[in-house]
């Protein structure tokens, strides 16, 4: 059982309060993402669990055991670093048998473990070359095969591919993935690649500022994003924003911004109502601008626009358009035929927008655009 439980964690450096009143239980076997921007508290939280940096106050729990006080080598976790400092001068067999042979093991035990992890990893086959003869990808099989060997309790990895070239990236975040099913261990990530984190994670914890932002799988976060700095995070091209106002009129609540005015739908009212004459900041994702007839319209919203810019991918294209004063990128399909500086009328989806008010720039819509 290696449930890691985190209570009222803080960690400060001098001034610099690097971790705030941290509050977050693991549960076992759970595949745990820590994401955010550099310097938001992530490593430092990883290193508080691997007993690297001592917490300032709080209590941390691995089971039912309170671990602040115990030594880094017998907590019972295993860190997987994204240098993964291997020992140059030893086999990839000893540099994976390195640490049971100093806690003891037998060899036998220890022959059966790396032998074992090797399987896991595929690298059976170079047990007996070393380091500087294995590509970027092989080496960071070993760094996950050293801790493999030692049946940790939980995994903690700081952010173990950030040295990859991209497709190597892709391809170990399905390897991670995998040995995350196959081992059926706690694993705790940390990245400040949101697409790592949406992929990998049963769930992921967002922070900011030393403080979590939110917490929630990835589907959670990236449609019912708690504030408006999760929306601006999570999501690649990120949800546009426009600030405004909401207006009562006509029996109906408006948005209405620079350029855009918008008609809520009936059942967006009741959470928005009391925020009615202040100052918010509409989001709206990327995907839910179309180029074309949508059917079930009453939902739909159509602006005029103008394509200012056009980002082909192949498999859709992204296209920046105005519509004057402001600014939306849109992902529409590449059968959409569009050039630059022509008039696009494009329908908003009203159903899955967002609306974001008060001091802390909450979600007033969280709950939307789901399904
Ligand atoms: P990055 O992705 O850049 O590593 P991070 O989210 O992991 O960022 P941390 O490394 O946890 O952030 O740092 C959080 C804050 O604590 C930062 O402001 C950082 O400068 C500060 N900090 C971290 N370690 C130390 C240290 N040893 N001494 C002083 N300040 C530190």
């Amino acid at each position: 059982m290696a449930e890691v439980r985190l209570v009222d964690v803080s960690k400060t450096f001098g001034d610099v309060r690097a971790v705030a009143d941290m509050n977050l239980t693991i549960a076992n076997e759970e595949f745990l993402v820590l994401v955010g921007p550099s310097g938001c508290g992530k490593t430092t939280t990883l290193r508080m669990i691997a007993g690297l940096e001592k917490a300032s106050s709080g209590d941390i729990y691995i089971g039912d055991r309170r671990i602040n006080d115990v030594a880094p080598r017998h907590r019972d976790v295993a860190v997987v670093f994204q240098n993964y400092a291997l020992y140059p001068h030893m086999s990839i067999y000893d540099n994976m048998a390195y640490g049971l042979k100093r806690r003891k093991f037998a060899a036998a035990a220890i022959d059966e473990r790396v032998r074992e992890a090797a399987e896991i990893l595929g690298i059976t086959n170079l047990l007996e070359r070393r380091p500087d003869q294995l590509s970027g990808g092989q080496q960071q099989r070993v760094a996950l095969g050293r801790a493999i060997v030692r049946h940790p309790a939980a995994f903690l990895f700081d952010e173990p591919l950030s040295a990859l070239d991209a497709k190597l990236r892709v391809q170990m975040r399905a390897e991670l993935s995998k040995l995350h099913d196959d081992l059926q261990s706690t694993m705790i990530y940390v990245t400040h690649d949101q697409v790592e984190a949406m992929t990998m994670g049963d769930r992921i914890v967002v922070m900011l500022d030393g403080r979590i932002q939110q917490v929630g799988t990835p589907d959670e976060v990236y449609h019912q994003p708690a504030n408006l700095f999760v929306a601006g995070f999570v999501g690649s091209p990120p949800m546009n924003f426009s600030r405004g106002e909401l207006e009562a009129a006509e029996g109906r609540v408006w948005f209405t911004s620079q350029d855009l005015r918008l008609p809520l739908l009936p059942e967006q009212t009741a959470a928005v109502e009391r925020f009615i004459g202040d100052d918010l900041v509409l989001g709206i994702r990327p995907e839910d601008i179309h180029a074309e007839e949508v059917r079930g319209s009453e939902q739909f919203v159509r602006v005029p626009m103008k394509v200012e810019v056009i980002e082909p991918l192949g498999f859709e294209t992204h296209v920046v358009l105005t519509t004057g004063h402001e600014s939306f990128v849109a992902r529409f399909s590449p059968r959409v035929e569009v050039h630059t500086g022509m008039e696009q009328e494009v329908m908003v989806d009203m159903a899955r927008i967002h609306l974001f008010a008060g001091a802390d720039e909450h979600n007033l819509l969280v709950g939307n655009g789901t399904g």
